[in-house]
């Protein structure tokens, strides 16, 4: 049988980042050090398979701290949490490790440094999304504003329009964002903010990489989960770039071969929890079905690194 012919842009960068990669090997480390069963306060990263892997390993998913024993360690997801929760695990003398990414943390400092100069924060973010509940938590409740939308900016009631500071999640749409901060610029002439804002590497380059290839591609798919932010906000850059066809999938069982009938190109990527693996069951599906011509589409190197807590380097 002849298959079709079919052009499969891969993005380049794509999928796992480095914050990922160091809380994977964190839950991973901590499983060698202190065995079985070790305690994940929330997905570790936002991808079912990872998760799954990690389970079968013995570690054990809560969404809460009380539902760990006291006497078993306790890993913090890449997001973040707020600083109540590490004061918990103090409290009750449990040994954990926070496996928040580093440019996560980097956001937190900013907010707390920014209160003790005594600017009232907001923050630009999903509302319930655990990192902006842990960006948010580091500040008594209260004192941060969120805000999701330029028109949650017109509605913003603030203690005083000239001490204001802004910090933002680090997985969102770099337009969307652009237009958020312009509002707030507009309304607050004053506000203080990160030189550009805290959308972090991974989720640029990962946009960027879509912006480039989604006008030549008839679809686009993005490897990724339903609850990861960053997966989410690249299907809306490549619809928007002028793709006609976007969409997530968690996996090649995913795939809606019916929508995809009659395509000559594809362009595929995934999210920053997604990994390597996942992305080539897809390429695997596709070959199944077409002719697959591969092309790399590299718009950026990434050679970030980073380094897991000093607690698991050394022996038990
Ligand atoms: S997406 Fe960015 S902020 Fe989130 S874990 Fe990866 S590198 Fe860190």
């Amino acid at each position: 049988m002849t298959l079709p012919p079919l052009t499969l842009y891969l993005a380049a960068p794509r999928g796992f980042c480095a914050g990922v990669d160091r809380a994977i090997k964190i839950v991973e480390m901590a499983l060698q050090k202190w065995g079985a069963p070790v305690y994940v306060r929330h997905e570790i990263v936002h991808n079912k398979y990872v998760v799954d892997s990690l389970r079968e390993q013995g570690a054990v998913f809560v969404e809460e701290l009380d539902e760990c024993p006291p006497d078993r360690p306790v890993i913090f997801s890449a997001h973040g949490v707020p600083k109540a929760v590490p004061a918990e695990a103090a409290e009750r003398e449990m040994v954990y490790v926070d496996a928040t990414c580093p440019l996560v943390s980097k956001v937190h400092i900013e907010a707390a440094r920014h209160s003790e100069n005594g600017l009232q924060m907001v923050m630009i973010g999903h509302a319930g999304h655990p990192e902006t509940v842990g960006t948010m938590g580091q500040l008594p409740e209260g004192e941060v504003l969120l805000v999701e939308t330029p028109a949650d900016v017109a509605t913003l009631s603030v203690r005083d329009p000239d001490k204001l500071a802004f910090v933002t999640q680090t997985t969102l749409s770099l337009d969307d964002t652009a237009e958020i901060v312009a509002a707030l610029k507009a309304r607050f002439p004053n506000i203080v903010g990160p030189h550009k804002e805290d959308i972090c590497y991974a989720t640029t380059n990962r946009q960027e990489a879509v912006k480039a290839m989604a006008p030549d591609c008839d679809a686009l798919l993005v490897v990724g989960a339903p609850n990861s932010s960053n997966s989410k906000r690249l299907v809306e850059v490549g619809a928007r770039a002028g793709c006609r066809y976007a969409q997530l999938v968690q996996r090649a069982a995913d795939i809606d071969w019916r929508a995809l009938e009659g395509i000559r190109s594809l362009g595929l990527t995934a999210g920053a929890s997604a990994p390597d693996v996942l992305i080539e069951e897809v390429i695997d599906a596709f070959r199944q079905h077409y002719d697959v011509t591969l092309e790399t589409v590299t718009t950026a190197e990434e050679h970030v690194e980073f380094k897991v807590p000093r607690v698991l380097r050394e022996p038990a």
